[in-house]
């Protein structure tokens, strides 16, 4: 894993609050752009052009981060971002972040973190 620090935000629709994913962030600062590698636990499909919530609020649209080649969604706000920080950088906080999650989808979702960053 990439240098710095990243955690895990609850994603959640501004309209209705609905979650619409999870996010793994890298670094400090305001998010204004989702990458598609790093959405993770998506409630709704993310292969279309349009991000919407799964009640249909639209929240982002799909571009091409030039710097990077790599397909992102520009968010259309500044994005509300759940406070709750499930998981950091430190494996030995997936424990706590088990702790933490009661939704089966999240805990799924820690399942496949483990998978893609374990060594
Ligand atoms: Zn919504």
């Amino acid at each position: 894993m990439r240098g710095g620090y990243s955690r895990l935000l609850n994603i959640s629709c501004q309209k209705c609050a609905q979650n619409t994913c999870l996010y793994q962030k890298d670094g400090p600062g305001n998010l204004i752009r989702m990458y598609i590698d790093r959405i993770i636990d998506a409630k709704v499909s993310i292969s279309k052009k349009d991000l919407s919530c799964p009640k249909g609020h639209l929240i982002g649209v799909k571009i091409i981060y030039d710097k990077e080649k790599r397909p992102a969604f520009r968010l259309f706000s500044e994005f509300s971002i759940d406070p709750v920080e499930f998981y950091t950088t430190r494996w030995v906080s997936i424990g706590e972040a088990r702790k933490l999650m009661t939704d089966p989808a999240n805990r799924e979702a820690l399942d496949k973190m483990e998978e893609i960053f374990s060594p």
